[in-house]
């Protein structure tokens, strides 16, 4: 768990503190992430925890533990922290960057080759194709599997991520959103994620944190912020297509109904219900049927209208 209690952090000649009071506290194995306009204070929250800087008034605790009474390269060596782009140590192998903190703790060399080709195998780079390779020999998706698996190589419980995905082309970047979130929770890592990209919130947040000048707006499930946004701030941050959002993260499932719809077009009740109703738009239905373990169910349109609507408290 990491917890921030009234936390502030003023630089020397800034007009206000960059981190303002901030209280916020990320629960074991869930990932919460930060989000916000530039300069809000996000960086500089991320970089409290592992102590890049320090604050003028708080406390910070890891696992109930003050950060501030540990030495700070200890505890960097307990965290993993993964940058946009730059990270990585140009001149050295692919596996000798994920070794890096392995190494620092003296591992046996055995014991390193093998960590380093299974880190390599759980981020989808084949160890046998990679492990010799120079970073400017990979694409900006690879390099930044690679910062990943660097990451988790000595298997800290806590990860820390600014813009991970900030340098990767929007295509690769979704699958590599899908992907390192599910990693993740699969491991059960504390993570805490910043970013700028509003889908990288929704789709990686247990909870996302809207923060403005220093201070946390609201913070909510993706759902939640997206069904009920506290104020225009956050309406506005979170965008006119909240809507189409949120469907994107509800799957058929959720809001299939039992019934039939003949020579309807057929989804799968794992697909999204943004998927279904471009499928409906698509095909001009109102109806799709269901596949799924369920038996016969059907979507309807008024039930995807229903499920995306915004601006109401959830109950
Ligand atoms: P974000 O990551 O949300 O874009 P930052 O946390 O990097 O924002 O910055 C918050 C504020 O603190 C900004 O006004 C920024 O200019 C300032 N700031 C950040 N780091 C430093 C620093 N090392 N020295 C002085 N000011 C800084
Ligand atoms: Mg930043």
């Amino acid at each position: 768990m990491i917890r921030f209690e009234g936390v502030s952090k003023h630089f020397a000649g800034a007009p206000g503190p960059a981190v303002d009071r901030l209280d916020l506290t990320i629960p074991e194995g869930t990932t919460c992430v930060l989000i916000g306009p530039s300069g809000c204070g996000k960086s500089t929250t991320l970089r409290l925890v592992n102590r890049l800087i320090e604050p003028d008034a708080g406390r910070i605790t890891l696992g109930g533990h003050d950060v501030a009474a540990v030495d700070p390269i200890a505890l960097r060596r307990g965290i993993g922290y993964v940058l946009q782009g730059i990270g990585l140590f140009p001149h050295r192998s692919v596996a000798r960057n994920v070794a890096t903190v392995p190494e620092l703790l003296g591992w046996p060399k055995t014991r390193i080759a093998a960590r380093v080709d299974a880190m390599l195998d759980l981020v989808g780079l084949d160890p046998a194709l990679y492990r010799d390779r120079r970073p400017d020999a990979l694409s900006g998706g690879q390099r930044q599997r690679v910062g990943v698996a660097r990451a988790l190589a000595a298997d800290p419980p806590v990860i820390l991520m600014d813009e991970p995905f900030g340098a990767v082309d929007p295509v690769a970047r979704g699958r590599l959103q899908a992907e390192i979130g599910t990693i993740l929770k699969r491991l059960s890592k504390t993570v805490l994620i910043v970013t700028h990209d509003i889908d990288e919130a929704m789709l990686m947040g247990d909870r996302v944190v809207l923060m403005r000048a220093g201070r946390v707006v609201q913070a909510d499930a993706p759902q939640a912020l997206l069904a009920a946004p506290a104020d225009p701030f956050v309406a506005s941050f979170v965008g006119e297509d909240r809507a189409l959002r949120r469907l994107a993260l509800l799957t058929v499932s959720e809001t299939a109904e039992p019934g039939t719809a003949a020579d309807a077009p057929e989804i799968a009740d794992t697909a999204t219900l943004r998927d279904a109703l471009s499928m409906m738009l698509a095909g001009g239905r109102t109806r799709l049927a269901v596949a799924g373990p369920a038996g016969p169910h059907v979507v309807t349109l008024d039930a995807v209208r229903r499920a995306g609507a915004v601006g109401k408290r959830e109950a």
